[in-house]
């Protein structure tokens, strides 16, 4: 929890930095032999050069880590079926429910995510395109929990849970070398977290995602720490 709050703190300071993530081509030779700045051939064709690469891109890599995780365990890490990008009021509806503007969401009814386009470009212009890294990984996050065995009491740990996922699925990826962070990069990220929270600490609301630092504190466990803990 402190971590949390100290993260905050540091968050406040640096609202305005938007610094860059720095992709892996998909073109170079093979993984890097020494630590290092080095960078790995990327496993997706996006380039991650504006918006709409960044966001295939985050889909992209974010299902590779969970392809490779479920495999480790002797699982088949079933990928989403579509991946929408909406406008405003014409999202596709999600068992009945229509999709709203200013939103991105996992249907399990249907295995897929679909994101208010407009919405999203406009925090990735705001906030650089760590929004992005932070948004699509936590509802893949939601697709992967929809594959396991999960019992939760509210909804505020299902979604607390696929912040530490989002956490864990980005920092795989930058152990992979497929991401490099930039000095700057955790507020950038842990900005998009504390503009996604739900402004009280609402735990038994159905629709809670949490405060800005209990979001935060989630993305920093699984990213420290691994999905294991998530
Ligand atoms: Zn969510």
């Amino acid at each position: 929890m402190l971590r949390g709050a100290l993260l905050a703190i540091a968050l406040i300071a640096t609202l305005t930095a938007s610094c860059g993530i720095i992709k892996s081509p998909r073109d170079l030779s093979g993984p890097a032999e020494d630590g290092g700045a080095s960078s790995a051939s990327s496993p997706c064709d996006q380039s991650g050069d504006d918006f709409a690469g960044d966001v295939g891109l985050a889909r992209c890599l974010t299902e590779w880590f969970w392809s490779r995780q479920f495999q480790q365990s002797g699982q088949t890490y079933r990928p989403i079926t579509r991946f929408v990008a909406y406008q405003g009021e014409n999202g596709p509806d999600c068992g009945g429910q229509p999709a709203v503007p200013n939103n991105a969401f996992y249907c399990p009814a249907g295995h897929f995510v679909a994101f208010d386009e407009t919405w999203l470009r406009a925090m990735y212009d705001q906030m650089g395109d760590g929004a992005v890294y932070v948004i699509i990984p936590h509802e893949l996050g939601h697709a992967v929990q929809d594959q396991l065995v999960n019992d939760f009491r509210f909804n505020i740990q299902r979604e607390l849970q696929a912040d530490c996922y989002a956490g864990a699925a980005l920092s795989g990826l930058v152990q992979a070398k497929y991401l490099r962070t930039e000095e700057g990069d955790s507020d950038e990220l842990l900005t998009s977290l504390a503009e996604a929270g739900d402004p009280t600490d609402a735990w038994f609301a159905p629709d809670a995602h949490g405060t800005p630092a209990q979001r935060q504190n989630f993305f920093a466990t699984g990213f420290d720490q691994g999905a294991a803990v998530c």
